[in-house]
């Protein structure tokens, strides 16, 4: 894995049923024409060797192809492509050796057992097969063997497939095939589920005997799965896969994409919305945090001996397609790692998941992750080594999930547009906020301000007659030495949180304050009385993220029904004005500044009005109506295991919320949708006209012989 360049997007020559970029297909999200500069430029930025990717990248013209690969030898030394291999010629690897192009090839063995990548018709997708097996076959003799991804699914790997898969690969072996990674069927759909899924016994069987079958019955070719998993387990974990590295969903580091315009994307794996979403600027690591805090019943990892090694695995083929949980997969794994693992004490080896120092590992991952940043679990036990003997302790009990919000665009064009209208919008409402004290719609008003424009501000302030009182300090790095009286100041300090009053009502909440006196703060800062009624509920509840109580008008807990996986049933439906809609406050896009008790909120809806009047009075028409716009628009808010994710048509946000077992959802309706908005398979967003790509004729062909294979229809 690494860079992976993708010029025709997901446009490919055949239908594999369970292709994982299907979603990209049936949302319709097709690329526009490719652009060899800014593709080139995207590469440069990246600084790494490119792949080519698809979709089928051999589409490409030979003469595209050409360029790419000698402005890429010439960059770099090396190439790649990964390829279905069906339309491999002899024009192709005379390019292939020429610009010292390494081969991929994903297919899933010979005739019928790869008929689930599936080609219009049945006559044609073995015609397809046969074409790609002697491709390989030619490259293996041309002296550049390509490696081979073998997914294994019913069509190839149930009891009555395998033996035909494993003569396929001694015969691999023979002609020269040195490399296959197996892949557990990701499974991104019903149908998917109906047609290719094996149990989990019948995976860890195949597994097995593929296992049994490297170890005697293949001189040379190895399956790298098996060689990771045991130096995982042995604390060698420098060179693993991806699937093994705690893989952030939202920038996917091991695999850095670009589209044909340029624009950096995430793996594919990772986009159930059938979107490409932009690679977010920060990564994290809150999906580790997550899982190891939250119980395996629940879809988390916590107290799995295996988590070092696997760390819930592959954020791509998570239980219901939701990150925040661990891998649908995990019986297959953990079936293998125990296999494994015994195969190790047999040799007389101690693998880490059985050793006394594994917690201690275990923690510095954590501490880590907290901090925003990945190990491995060679340098963990190195710093371990050299760490002084610690006596034998319990492991601490986990603290709460480190703030953090991290956003995601929907495409560059969206982030273009709205990004600066965003910041245009956090800079009028903290004006707003303070211009609603000397235009007496309240006696105080709690603002954020970058430093400069404190100082600025402030002397405006004493101009008016107004007095400000620092309340907090926000920043990145560590807190400065000398940091003093209970107020912590980081190293490098982005804002200041600031209340602005009149020089008695200043006193008169700093005084409240003092005293904790919830309902005068809410007095002095014009919070409606049923609202700070509300809020004292809510921190009666200790909430770190209101949304649900304040669209349900209570905690998660009343509202779960047992069915863990039922997520349907805690969804709830709302529609509401947009003075009250609250999905958006991270971004600091919002219409009053307390959380409204209610979407229904007559009071919080009156003092948004006057204050947006207030910001078109003080020059801010545009950015009010860019406000009215976007909380207009439909969003999304779920909560699972701590980890908030709001889905919006132009970008989707994931931030620290409340710790819940299973997942709650708050779908608000809109009644406007943006130009740049995207277009994809679920709420919020706008669906395509256009028939899904899984809906096609040729597609169904392919379902129903895959049905009739199984003999499930007659
Ligand atoms: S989503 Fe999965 S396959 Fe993709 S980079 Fe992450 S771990 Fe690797
Ligand atoms: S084996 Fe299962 S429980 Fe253990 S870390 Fe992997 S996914 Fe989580």
């Amino acid at each position: 894995m690494g860079v992976e360049l993708k010029p025709l997007g997901v446009v490919c020559n055949i239908q594999c049923h369970y292709c994982y970029e299907n979603p990209l297909r049936d949302a319709g999200n097709k690329p526009a024409a490719y652009d060899m500069d800014a593709m080139k430029a995207a590469v440069l930025r990246e600084g790494q060797p490119f792949s080519l990717f698809g979709g089928e990248a051999l589409l490409m013209p030979k003469p595209d192809l050409e360029a790419l690969w000698s402005w890429g030898l010439e960059q770099f030394g090396r190439n790649g492509v990964q390829t279905n291999g069906t339309l491999i010629d002899d024009a192709h690897i005379a390019l292939f050796k020429r610009y010292k192009v390494d081969v991929g090839i994903s297919v899933d063995g010979p005739a019928e057992l790869n008929d689930a990548r599936w080609s219009a018709n049945l006559a044609k997708t073995r015609d397809a097969t046969a074409r790609t097996q002697a491709a390989i076959e030619t490259l293996c003799r041309e002296g550049i063997p390509p490696g081979l991804i073998v997914t294994l699914h019913r069509g190839n790997a149930s009891a009555d497939k395998l033996p035909a898969l494993c003569d396929w690969f001694r015969h691999l072996d023979r002609v020269g095939v040195r490399h296959v990674r197996l892949h557990v069927l990701e499974i991104d759909s019903p149908k998917v589920r109906e047609l290719y899924a094996l149990s989990a016994e019948a995976c860890i069987e195949a597994m097995l005997r593929l296992l049994a079958l490297e170890q005697t019955g293949l001189p040379a070719l190895r399956f790298d799965v098996f060689d990771d998993m045991r130096a995982l387990l042995m604390g060698r974990d420098e060179k693993s896969t991806c699937t093994w590295n705690a893989c952030d969903p939202l920038a996917t580091q091991a695999v850095r994409g670009i589209e044909g315009n340029g624009q950096a994307t995430n793996c594919s794996r990772t986009n159930k919305e059938g979107i490409d979403f932009v690679k977010s600027d920060a990564g994290g690591f809150e999906r580790y945090l997550a899982l190891y805090r939250t119980s395996q019943e629940h879809g988390g990892c916590r107290d799995c001996r295996f988590f070092l090694m696997c760390k819930g695995q592959c954020p791509g083929t998570a239980i219901d397609g939701d990150w925040r949980n661990r891998s649908e997969s995990c019986e297959v794994w953990k079936g293998l790692f125990e296999h494994l693992e015994q195969g190790l004490l047999r040799a007389g080896e101690l693998p880490l998941s059985r050793r006394p120092e594994r917690r201690a590992v275990e923690e510095i991952f954590v501490e880590r992750w907290e901090k925003g940043r990945n190990t491995d679990i060679a340098g963990a036990l190195k710093r371990l080594a050299s760490a002084a003997p610690a006596s034998p302790t319990e492991p601490e009990k986990p603290g709460p999930m480190p703030d953090f919000t991290r956003v995601s665009w929907i495409d560059d064009r969206a982030r273009d547009v709205w990004q600066p209208r965003l910041a245009r919008i956090a800079t009028a409402w903290a004006e707003v906020e303070w211009l609603s004290v000397p235009a007496g719609l309240r006696a105080c008003a709690i603002t954020t301000l970058a430093p400069g424009l404190f100082v600025q501000r402030a002397r405006a302030w004493a101009g008016l007659g107004l007095g400000a009182l620092p309340l907090s300090v926000h920043g990145r790095g560590p807190l400065a030495a000398g940091a003093a009286g209970g107020i912590a100041v980081p190293r490098r300090i982005d804002s200041f949180r600031v209340a602005v009053a009149a020089p008695k009502d200043l006193a008169a909440l700093t005084h409240a304050l003092d005293r904790h006196d919830d309902a005068a703060i809410s007095d002095l800062l014009g919070v409606p009385a049923c609202c700070a009624a509300h809020r004292r509920r809510l921190s009666a509840d200790a909430a770190l993220d209101p949304t649900w109580h304040i669209v349900t008008g209570g905690p998660p807990r009343a509202h779960a029904p047992d069915a863990l996986h039922d997520n349907d049933a805690r969804i709830v439906d709302v529609h509401g004005p947009w003075q009250t809609n609250i999905l958006w406050r991270w971004l600091g896009v919002r219409a009053t500044p307390h959380l409204p008790c209610g979407l229904d909120c007559e009071a919080s809806r009156d003092i948004a009005d006057r204050l947006c009047e207030l910001g078109g009075q003080a020059g801010y028409d545009q950015e009010m109506d860019w406000m009215r716009e976007i909380l207009s628009w439909p969003a999304e808010w779920s909560a699972l295991h701590g980890i908030a994710i709001v889905s919006t048509p132009i970008l989707k946000l994931a931030t620290r919320t409340d710790a819940t077992d299973r997942k709650f959802t708050v779908r608000r309706h809109g009644d406007d949708y943006p130009a740049e908005g995207a277009t994809g398979l679920c709420f919020p967003y706008r669906r395509q006209a256009a028939h899904r790509f899984t809906a096609s004729r040729a597609f169904g062909i392919g379902t129903e012989h895959a049905l009739s294979a199984r003999g499930a229809l007659p």
